[in-house]
């Protein structure tokens, strides 16, 4: 079976909608929508007004669609979150998990790294060998959702998960924090590193705007 060793999880931004333009046309729906020159030079003051005063709605007219690689805790942590984020995830119930995915913690070195090793080698071992002794017994299909009992907790799997500017803002407030778990919390970061880098910076006045 193939083994993908990883010192941490992996984050790629797929695709995203919007700017600090569509955020600013939004709000200005309630008197005109019509850019002018002079409105342009105010994106930047209204979207700081709009962050702080609470009128979040407008910056849900954007998304950022990202693809993730993440141990079992960090996906607990993003489905945590319910709302305007839209969430698939690899299934082992529908396939057989290959690829034996992990990951260390960055952190952690010496006899304890080589603990978890063995015991990630000996779950992933289990896992291939249950599917394949209870196959022809259970089923393939309940071999495979059954035979997952035996992945560790470091076993990644891959997500596709979207938000909307204003539940990336909430997840961002919540998840890149010190009080988050250090492994989502280094996603977080590199979300919105992602989101920071994007060519010609569109959402560059809403990040200032919320202090990201
Ligand atoms: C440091 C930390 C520790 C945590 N520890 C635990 C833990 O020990 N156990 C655990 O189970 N979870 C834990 N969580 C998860 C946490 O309880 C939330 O489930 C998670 O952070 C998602 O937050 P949310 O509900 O604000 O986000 P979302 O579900 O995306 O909701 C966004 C916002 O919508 C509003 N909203 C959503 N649903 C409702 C509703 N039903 N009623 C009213 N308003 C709603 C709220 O304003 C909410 O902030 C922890 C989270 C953090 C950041």
């Amino acid at each position: 079976m193939a083994i993908n060793e990883n010192m941490s999880n992996s984050v790629e931004l797929l695709g995203h909608y919007g700017s600090d333009t569509v955020h600013a046309q939004s709000a200005w729906t309630s008197t005109s929508r019509d850019l002018t020159e002079d409105k342009l030079a105010r994106v930047d003051k209204l979207l700081k007004m709009l962050a702080s005063e609470g009128h979040h709605t407008p910056f849900e007219k954007s998304g950022l669609h990202f693809l993730v690689n993440v141990d079992q805790a960090t996906h607990i942590h993003l489905l945590k979150h319910r709302v305007g984020v839209s969430i698939n995830g690899e299934s082992a119930r529908y396939k057989e998990l290959k690829e034996d995915k992990m990951m260390w913690p960055a952190d952690w070195s010496g006899v304890w790294k080589d603990k978890l090793r063995m015991y990630t080698e000996e779950g992933n071992k289990l896992y291939h060998e249950a599917l394949e002794y209870f196959s022809p017994i259970l089923g393939r299909k309940r071999a495979k959702e059954s035979a997952r009992f035996f992945k560790t907790f470091n076993s990644q799997i891959s997500m596709d998960i979207m938000f909307n500017w204003r539940s990336f803002y909430h997840f961002q407030k919540l998840r890149n924090s010190p009080d988050a778990q250090k492994e989502v919390r280094e996603l977080a970061e590199e979300m919105l590193n992602q989101v920071k880098n994007i060519e010609g910076n569109p959402f560059e006045k809403t990040i200032k705007a919320f202090g990201l």
